[in-house]
């Protein structure tokens, strides 16, 4: 009712490589709570081993956004996919996670979010929370926000988990400013 000013656009969200649809369906409520959009939970994608960097056994972002523009070609929204697998682009070593602005395409992997990556016994709810964070974070960049030196806001570059775990699963009023304004 409130929402009559922000466009009503589709964010499909797509369980990759490992990712579960029930872990999908999950964030999918707490990211509309967020952004004002209809989410909906497409069926799974699985990129092949074949598609990721031999040496490094990671994927490279451009890679998967080809994958999944290619498997969802509609445009009539924004992807988001979430994956298991372990994802770097140039320069990086690796991310969590990124978007493409003008592709409207976003991707959060759940590869080092996961606490047994740093030795740690599993925690589904420290999982998912790192995940919805990295989620907003990478969704942000889709409308174009960039980082924030906030560090308790979602748009804060995490440099590791620790980062991840120190920010709110919200923006900071600045950027939800701009998130508003970019979905007018
Ligand atoms: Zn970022
Ligand atoms: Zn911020």
């Amino acid at each position: 009712m409130e929402n009559r000013n922000l466009t009503v656009e589709k964010i499909s969200l797509v369980p990759m490589n490992g990712v579960g649809t029930d872990f999908c369906e999950r964030l999918a409520p707490c990211l509309e709570e967020r952004f004002f959009h209809k989410f909906a939970v497409e069926k799974p994608l699985t990129l092949s081993l074949t598609q990721a960097n031999a040496t490094r056994g990671q994927f490279f972002l451009n890679t998967v956004f080809n994958r999944m523009l290619a498997a969802f070609p509609r445009q009539d929204g924004l992807l988001l996919g979430v994956m298991a697998g372990d994802l770097y682009k140039a320069a990086h070593n690796y991310i969590f996670g990124d978007a493409s602005e003008s592709d409207r395409v976003a991707v959060v992997s759940t590869f080092r979010l996961r606490p047994e990556h740093n030795n740690e016994p599993p925690d589904d709810g420290s999982l998912f929370n790192r995940t919805l964070k990295e989620c907003v974070h990478a969704l942000g960049h889709a409308f174009g926000l960039k980082h924030c030196y906030n560090t308790r806001c979602a748009m804060y570059f995490s440099h590791s988990v620790h980062d991840t775990d120190g920010k709110l699963t919200y923006f900071c009023d600045s950027c939800d400013k701009r998130v508003r304004a970019a979905n007018r």
